[in-house]
């Protein structure tokens, strides 16, 4: 665990957390600043900064978690619509705190919450650009890191 990092503060109960569950390798609190009501953060118990140094076993509890609270926001009761899932991995993705963690975000029509793309959005790549992008990609997959 990380001395000075918030989430592993609020992991030790040394700053305020408003849990929803407490597993043993992952955990689920309140976001403090929710984009709707019922936005929940799920956070490995580890102090892990980037998504790549997760293990295999933590990511899986990571999504199982959220599956489980993106289906508690539609059974709740809280205005739920629809649920996006958000990781920023890295500061250029919008990363601030860099303990991962990954936003369950309960949604509705109108919310005003949304994604903005690029300009190169609306010029999509050809085939052959796809293609090469993917070879490169490929190359850098471990075949030893679990990839089936
Ligand atoms: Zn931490």
């Amino acid at each position: 665990m990380a001395m000075a990092c918030v989430f592993c503060r609020i992991l030790r109960g040394e700053a305020a957390g408003t849990f929803v569950h407490r597993g043993r390798s992952c955990v689920a609190f309140m976001d403090i600043q929710p984009v709707n009501a019922g936005h929940v953060l799920i956070v490995p118990t580890r102090h892990v900064a980037d998504f790549g140094g997760l293990a295999d076993a933590e990511g899986a509890e990571l999504m199982r978690l959220a599956r489980q609270v993106a289906v508690a926001l539609r059974g709740s009761g809280l205005r739920c619509e629809g649920v996006n899932l958000l990781l920023a991995d890295g500061e250029a993705a919008g990363q601030e705190v860099f303990h991962v963690h990954l936003h369950v975000i309960p949604r509705f029509a109108g919310d005003g919450f949304g994604f903005r793309f690029g300009p190169t959005y609306a010029r999509p790549p050809s085939r052959a650009e796809l293609e090469h992008t993917a070879e490169r990609i490929r190359a850098a997959l471990d075949p030893w890191d679990g990839v089936g």
